[in-house]
């Protein structure tokens, strides 16, 4: 792993040539992850144009590594797109806040809205009440006053023979009555969109006047979240977007497609089956998810930031000179290693299945690992460094002791020194499509 981490390191400090028929192949890859991560064709279409405009304009001002200006492009409008205008949940009202939740069934209202209750317990010290106006399914208060149990809230009773808008009317006197900070008004769904359910959330819309109007929708609906969306929004003033069932394997394209449709914010998303899984909104992890490379982006910022252009310059101007690479070379690889951040925040940003090959320990061990190193090659000599091949039996004694490890250690990161001087010998250039292309696929 470690090995891959500085390979990629070092394609991106290559420079990266993207010409004008690049950013066409570059753009046709991410029209194609957008898709394949179910975004709705028209908001793909349009998505697209909009980072065309823009990637062409900033290619007059020519950026030292034009590619990556164009994955940093792409990255910041999607995340800017599906994170504009995100605040946290609204409480401004004359308490009771009522927060009511939209959407069809099996979208997560009713986890949700305990979810939702446990946040604003634990997060905000609010007393919550929580009450199901879905009155079709009995099993359905049900599920609420277990769920609103486990969230420590307080559930208002509720019974099928009854109208869900004398419910709500019910429970919000209660509320005021009993100073309850939110009330959270679970709604029944259906399975597709019909007139008299719109009818019906709309009723309860107008009497109990809510500060939070949330749809919650289901992260692995794909391409029918844009109709869903749509018809819930014609039907109610939304306020917000819950993004339900983000632990599944979708690639989240909806969030885009229902936050373009709906223009509300997303300002949730359920990432479990449990009571503590909801997690705010976090737009720019999801725009790398969905574009399928992890938070590679963030990663080629953190890169550059880190990375002494200049060190990184001759560096790659003595690969390509085949001059070799030395243990100086080796050295500075582990510092800048070091400056971006550590092992661990950089895994932080990888795709899942690269990360999900190192557990936590091989992390810190990797991390104690490279002081090791730092400390074995400070102890050789500037001469040693640039010819490694000087280093016997004695010199090895020396620098062992002189780092504080075994000699068998010594001899390790030599071994490792030359097989990362063979990689770098075979290495021609590569460039951040050749990498994105490895890590998307
Ligand atoms: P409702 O019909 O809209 O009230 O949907 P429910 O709240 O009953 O949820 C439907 C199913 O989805 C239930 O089995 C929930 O446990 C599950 N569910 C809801 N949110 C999430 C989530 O964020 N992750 C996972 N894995 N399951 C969820
Ligand atoms: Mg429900």
């Amino acid at each position: 792993l470690t090995e891959k981490l500085s390979r990629l390191v070092k394609e991106m400090r290559g420079q990266a040539r993207i010409t004008e028929s690049n950013v066409q192949d570059m753009l046709r890859e991410v029209r194609m992850a957008l898709l394949e991560a179910d975004v709705a064709l028209p908001v793909v279409r349009d998505f697209i144009a909009r980072v065309k405009e823009k990637a062409l304009g900033q290619e007059v001002v020519g950026s030292l590594t034009p590619g990556q200006a164009l994955v940093g492009i792409i990255h910041k409008e999607l995340a800017a797109t599906m994170g504009a205008g995100v605040s946290d949940i609204n409480l401004a009202a004359q308490p009771p806040a009522v927060i009511l939740m939209a959407g069809l069934q099996g979208a997560g209202k009713t986890t949700t809205t305990a979810k939702l209750a446990k946040l604003l317990i634990d997060k905000r010290k609010k007393k919550v009440l929580t009450v199901s106006g879905d009155v079709y399914r009995p099993a359905a208060i049900e599920q609420l006053k277990t769920v609103t149990k486990q969230a420590g809230a307080e559930w208002f009773p509720s019974t099928p023979d009854q109208k869900p808008l004398d419910i709500a009317r019910a429970a919000l006197d209660y509320a005021k009555k009993h100073y309850f900070d939110v009330l959270l008004v679970d709604t029944a769904g259906r399975l597709a969109i019909d007139e008299a359910l719109m009818r019906e959330i709309q009723e309860l819309h107008a009497a109990l006047n809510p500060v939070e109007t949330l749809f919650v929708v289901d992260a692995m609906q794909g391409q029918d979240a844009v109709n869903t969306a749509r018809a819930f929004k014609e039907a109610l003033p939304l306020t917000g977007i819950v993004l339900t069932k983000m632990d599944g394997d979708s690639r989240g394209g909806a969030a885009l497609s229902v936050r373009t449709v709906t223009g509300a914010p997303i300002k949730f998303a359920g990432v479990s089956e449990k009571i503590d899984g909801l997690e705010v909104f976090d737009a720019e992890r999801h725009a790398g998810r969905i574009l399928g490379m992890g938070d590679i982006v963030a990663l080629v910022e953190q890169v550059t930031a880190g990375v002494d252009m200049a060190q990184a310059q001759k560096l790659a101007a003595k690969v390509k000179s085949g001059e070799g690479f030395d243990l100086e070379d080796f050295l500075e690889q582990i510092r800048q290693m070091k400056k971006m951040g550590g092992l661990s925040s950089l895994m932080d940003k990888l795709p899942t299945q690269m990360a999900a090959k190192a557990s936590e320990t091989d992390l810190s061990r990797a991390e104690k690992d490279i002081r090791r190193k730092e400390g074995i090659i400070c102890s050789m000599t500037p001469q040693e460094r640039r010819k490694p091949e000087i280093i016997k039996a004695t010199r090895k004694r020396r620098i062992a002791a002189g780092a504080g490890v075994h000699v068998q250690e010594v001899n390790r990161l030599l071994k490792e020194f030359e097989q990362m001087q063979a990689m770098m010998k075979k290495m021609k250039g590569g460039g951040l499509m050749k990498m994105m292309k490895k890590l998307g696929g």
